[in-house]
């Protein structure tokens, strides 16, 4: 990556004190961690439509078949339309980002399970959107999104900045290069990534890019980034990462001497188990693959999918919590 990438950002998220209450809701990892690799673009809605701080509290409320924004306890005080507007404007601003961080459960920012109540103020069985959160979604739906409390999950989190950095990289290297070969070398270097997401959708994929250069470049390249963006957002299984680790190490098993191939293949029958996270059989298979300089594997984001300072980053992560040295 050439540059920072930037994300958009529930303001209160980087310790701004924008809450209803005039609170933050200051995220450690957003603020201390990500940062270091990340520019944030905030933004607080509910500020911006001017709703002041402090402020009384709203909720999502069911009014028919509608969902809307409302205060809590003055159903006449309606302020969907305000943060539809504003979501609408600010689509554009938004254009240049490769991903967002929203503040879970917020009536406003929530992207997932926000609760949404009936007129009585009970709480009713299908939860929504924020507002905001909502119409940004709909107006980048390719765009990778997360609620900044589903960063505390391993898999979640790893998912989400793998999106993040594959949504630069596809503008930096194929819209910047809007060539054949750009979209087969990006096809290729992602192959066992999409693989153990989606063998199906890494097959569709593959039959896009062998269309590459008989027909029309744009339609297609759109095409394949939806399809890319889908399949990576899906969620791999155990067994998924464990083939296709096997597979990788068939690609070394001549060079490997017996203690070697069996203390890898021992960690990743320890991983299928649940015992040991996936980086610790990865981190040794990269390890034999660098040694033994497998080129077509070494460029495979299945190994990195992070630019190499984060890649390190995660590394050192890695050592410290398993005291590696
Ligand atoms: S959740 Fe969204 S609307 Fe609420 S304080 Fe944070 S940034 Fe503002």
């Amino acid at each position: 990556m050439s540059k920072k990438i930037t994300l958009g950002i529930s303001s209160c998220l980087l310790g701004k004190s924008v809450r209803f209450n005039g609170s933050h809701k200051r995220s450690a990892y957003c603020v201390e961690e990500l940062s270091e690799w990340f520019d944030y673009k905030p933004v607080c809605p509910e500020v911006e439509i001017g709703m002041g701080i402090p402020r009384e509290p709203i909720r999502l409320v069911q009014q028919g078949e509608d969902i809307r924004v409302k205060n809590v306890t003055d159903h006449s005080k309606d302020f969907t339309d305000d943060l539809v507007a504003l979501a609408t404007e600010k689509v554009k601003d938004f254009s240049e980002l490769d991903g967002f961080i929203f503040m879970q459960k917020s009536p406003s920012c929530g992207l997932f399970g926000v609760k949404v109540y009936n007129e009585n103020g009970m709480p009713g069985p299908d939860p929504d959107q924020g507002a905001f959160a909502k119409k940004i979604q709909q107006a980048y739906p390719l765009m990778p999104m997360e609620e900044a409390g589903r960063l505390n999950d391993a898999v979640l989190r790893e998912n989400f900045l793998t999106r993040v950095f594959a949504h630069a990289e596809w503008k930096e290297e194929v819209l910047s290069h809007p060539l054949p070969k750009s979209l087969v070398a990006f096809h290729t270097k992602y192959k066992y990534l999409l693989q153990v997401r989606s063998e199906k959708h890494y097959r569709e994929l593959g039959q896009l890019v062998a269309k590459a250069g008989s027909e029309p470049f744009d339609e297609l390249s759109q095409e394949y980034f939806t399809l890319f963006m889908f399949a990576l957002s899906q969620r791999a299984v155990a067994n998924d990462h464990v083939n296709v680790m096997h597979h990788m190490i068939g690609f070394i098993k001549n060079e490997l001497d017996h203690a070697s191939k069996h203390s890898i293949l021992n960690l990743i029958d320890l991983y299928q188990k649940g015992d040991v996270e996936l980086l610790v059989p990865l981190t040794l298979l990269k390890h034999y693959i660098e040694k033994y300089n497998v080129t077509y594997l070494i460029n495979q984001k299945y190994l990195s999918p992070f630019p190499q300072s984060f890649d390190q980053y995660n590394q050192a992560q890695f050592k410290n919590k398993y005291f590696i040295s």
